[in-house]
């Protein structure tokens, strides 16, 4: 066949100008492009994605996509478009994220080609791939994809934009608007993927808690503190917690107010804080059913300080460890348990002694054992209301208190504190 032949052929099954696609077609072909190739590229590139050719996929409602559909046409709102660059087969490429939603639902989204998107048009996309991620689907928008703004705008339950507090914020989260306080911040400097770079890394709060940030590009606006509000952020996982990441996208603008931070955190049950995979700042209630292995008197390898056993680092062999005072305990409010972490402070109060006084303890008892038996003896049982980073991943669910106190809520615990006092 004639390169005129395969344009009237491509021409009559997408429907376009044979001139048009013969001119492209040529171009393809100069280029060294086998014809098969060049045609299939055109396919794509006039809106007809599927490789074997065939139909338009159907158009559906949102809520109705489910990961096992290939390719969706979807008509919905742009709620959220946050740009971000991600290094894909060695080069970076800047990509489009965020929230679409109809009437029936909201699907995330995210977009390979400049499209222009934005927060409040109505679009329809033709020939969406739909993947999946964390079991929910989502749409990728390429160069298969045919995007049409709509003139008549949809009306839909959700509101446009980002807005979002610190508590609500979930792992994959995209162009997130947030007003924080930079509770803490450090200027460190990393090995980047461009080598060497300076980064800011701290805590934001707000009123619903706080969460630890990244801030790849250094805004003086973090650096000096203060009050910030942050647009088109993300949110990642580090560490088992979700992590505010502001890159150099996002923009920052210092405000003149101030957040009463954390005045609105809330307690929540264990499974529902587990249930999201990690909270940097959680609240729980619960009952303390057993103090674990490895609590009370412990020793840390001097390198790594991980928990040593018999003296022996699971990385660094035979070490010198040094002493250090630990808790690990099983809290379960009904819902659900977590392990929780008391540090060596808190592990102070409630042995109900110093570090000194532990080592002394086991000395006399020839026993470190005795001083995770006192400790067993004075919190097993007892209803406790903690307060920390809740860090969810294959081994459990880890709870490192911030706070640690006996729940005043429950009568019984009251009681048994009092008579406690009376004894002593
Ligand atoms: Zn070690």
């Amino acid at each position: 066949m004639e390169l005129d032949d395969h344009a009237e052929d491509l021409a009559s099954d997408l429907g376009v100008d044979k001139e048009e696609v013969k001119d492209d077609l040529q171009n393809l072909v100069e280029y060294s492009v086998p014809v098969d190739e060049a045609k299939q590229s055109l396919r794509r590139k006039y809106g007809d994605g599927q490789s074997g050719g065939g139909d338009t996929p159907s158009a559906k409602d949102i809520a109705d996509i489910t990961p096992d559909d290939s390719n969706v046409t979807v008509t919905g709102v742009v709620l959220t478009a946050g740009e971000r660059s991600i290094r894909y087969q060695g080069d970076d490429h800047v990509i489009v994220e965020g929230r679409l939603a109809d009437e029936s639902g909201v699907i995330d989204y995210t977009a390979w080609e400049d499209f222009g998107l934005e927060p409040g048009e109505t679009i329809t996309a033709g020939n969406a791939g739909v993947r999946e991620w964390d079991g929910e689907p989502e749409l990728n928008l390429g160069e298969s994809t045919s995007l049409s703004v709509d003139s008549e705008s949809l009306d839909v339950p959700y509101e446009v934009g980002g807005e979002a507090q610190l508590a609500d914020l979930r792992t994959g989260d995209r162009a997130v608007s947030i007003e924080v306080d930079v509770l803490e911040c450090e200027r460190k400097t990393i090995d980047g993927r461009d080598g060497e770079t300076d980064i800011l890394s701290g805590v934001f709060g707000d009123e619903s808690g706080r969460l630890p940030f990244t801030n790849w590009d250094p805004a003086p606006e973090i650096e000096d503190g203060g009050t910030v509000r942050i647009e088109n952020a993300y949110v990642q996982e580090f560490r088992g917690v979700p992590e505010v990441n502001v890159s150099e996208f996002s923009t920052v603008t210092a405000l003149d107010r101030r957040i009463e931070v954390g005045s609105d955190t809330s307690t929540m049950d264990v499974a529902d804080a587990v249930g999201t995979g990690g909270i940097y700042d959680v609240e729980v209630v619960g009952n303390l059913l057993a103090v674990r292995d490895g609590s009370g008197l412990i020793q840390r390898c001097p390198e790594c300080y991980r928990v040593v056993q018999k003296g022996q680092c699971r990385t660094h062999g035979d070490v010198d460890g040094i002493d250090d005072l630990r808790v690990k305990a099983i809290l379960d409010d009904g819902t659900g348990t977590v392990t929780v972490v008391l540090d060596d402070e808190l592990t102070e109060r409630v042995y109900g002694g110093t570090l000194e006084d532990a080592l002394e303890q086991a000395r006399e008892a020839m026993d470190q054992e005795v001083v995770a038996d006192r400790i067993r003896e004075h919190i097993v049982g007892r209803e406790y209301r903690v307060r920390g980073h809740l860090s969810v991943d294959e081994y459990g669910a880890n709870l490192d208190a911030e706070t640690f106190e006996e729940s005043d809520d429950d009568p019984a615990a009251r009681a048994t504190a009092f008579l406690e006092e009376v004894d002593a």
